[in-house]
């Protein structure tokens, strides 16, 4: 039917471009459809889908208590819960970083959290300054607010540390924030307190404050440590991004917050006001989750965050083991979150123009979906979510190893 109307969108809804939706939903479909094999997923990054990460007894019985107790049914402040919100601060404070309530507002999860931290600090026109390889949301959150990124590499052959000389060539006048990931999605790396120090003093030379996303805050391996960057940043202001999906393993409830790190006062006049008028735009999160953060911090036993991790690290092993004796692929060992990313030696697989080509095939004959490095603004490369039970992830990493063989250019 011809259509007698077409109504014109924004620049900013045709901006807000996710490159994991491209490639999943553009590329993969068919790809399928056409699968041979049944199929197994290491391409989603949600810890709930296969039933084998549940969240712990304590997380859901607090929900319930609110829920049943009636007290959170009103819309309450928009930045959050005063209860949430003191929680939190009590939760992230440190002797020397002391919080209050008020260093603290909830967004809806640490993507919502993101994007009050992207609206607050960057203009349209301006720049910001992020990791590569990196999350793709950042790419659809200034994509929306016509924010240009300017990318900083992460090196494979130091596990996945910036290169904090590049990264510093980046600034120039009209740069806004500069923004890190740790521990890192995609890479699974975890960063040192020295290597964090490089990020706070180019961010203080600079002038520029730090957006860090630590939504895998202490989701680290046996023999690692989180340093959070605001336990090493003194004078440079940071506004800290995490929320309950990751380390709860409750991505679906939509609750995250900012804390604003900020000992010299830089973010008071401006970016904290800024950041409350903001989250009136959607009136805040859930109020049941937020209503249930109390509970949740004190009631989840240490053992469940170390259970989930030990999870993680023996499906990283796994993964490790049998793929790095695979001839055309790098796989670097991650130390923390849930994320292995795997170089693919194009130059080997000939018959393949790109990683999304590779991938594309690999579903076809293997039945095996990951994600391609470019939905992380890396090309040639296949991140493997650290997810699904050992025992299938096993078999994917055989399926894997198979296509490989088989189409490894022989010379
Ligand atoms: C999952 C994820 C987010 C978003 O988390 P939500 O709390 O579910 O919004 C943000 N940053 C990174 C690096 C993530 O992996």
């Amino acid at each position: 039917m011809a259509r007698l109307w077409s109504v014109a969108s924004t620049k900013s809804a045709k901006a807000a471009i996710n490159p994991i939706r491209e490639a999943t939903e553009t590329h993969y479909p068919e790809a399928i459809k056409q699968s041979k094999k049944d199929i197994y997923s290491l391409g989603i990054g949600d810890p709930s889908v296969f039933g084998n990460l549940p969240p712990h007894p304590a997380t859901v019985a607090a929900v319930q208590k609110v829920l049943v107790g009636g007290v959170s049914y009103s819309y309450g402040t928009s930045y959050g819960y005063q209860i949430a919100r003191e929680a939190i601060a009590k939760q992230f404070s440190t002797p020397d970083c002391p919080l209050t309530h008020d260093d603290v507002i909830m967004g809806t999860g640490c993507a919502g959290a993101l994007e009050l931290c992207f609206s607050v600090l960057c203009e349209a026109g301006s720049n910001m300054i992020v990791p590569s390889p990196g999350y793709s949301l950042y790419n659809c959150l200034a994509g929306a607010l016509q924010v240009h990124l300017k990318y900083y590499n992460l090196l494979a052959e130091r596990n996945w540390e910036a290169d904090l000389e590049q990264l510093e060539s980046l600034v120039d006048s009209n740069t806004k924030a500069l923004l890190l990931n740790n521990p890192s999605n995609p890479c699974g790396s975890v960063y040192t307190q020295e290597h964090l120090r490089g990020f706070v003093d180019i961010a203080r030379r600079h002038k520029l404050p730090i957006i860090a996303d630590e939504t895998y805050a202490h989701v680290v391996y046996k023999g690692q440590v989180f340093h959070p960057i605001s336990s090493v940043a003194e004078d440079v202001p940071v506004l800290t991004c995490s929320g309950l999906s990751k380390r709860y393993l409750v991505p679906g409830w939509r609750v995250g917050w900012v804390i604003a790190h900020d000992t010299q006062g830089a973010l008071e006049a401006e970016v904290k006001p800024g950041l409350r008028r903001l989250a009136t735009r959607n009136i805040g999160p859930c109020a049941l989750i937020q209503a249930a953060i109390p509970d949740i911090f004190k009631n989840v036993p240490n053992s469940f965050f170390a259970e989930t991790i030990a999870t993680f690290e023996g499906n990283a092993v796994a993964c490790y083991e049998r793929l790095s004796k695979v001839d055309g692929l790098t796989p670097v060992m991650p130390a923390g979150a849930m994320y292995m990313m795997v170089t693919i030696d194009l130059e080997r697989f000939t018959e393949f123009q790109d990683d999304i080509s590779f991938l594309k095939q690999l579903i076809i004959e293997q039945g095996v979906v990951c994600l391609p490095g470019t939905a992380f603004m890396r090309a040639g490369a296949m991140r493997i979510a650290l997810i699904m039970p050992k025992d299938g992830l096993i078999i994917a990493c055989d399926r894997i190893t198979q296509f490989c063989q088989e189409h490894i250019a022989k010379n």
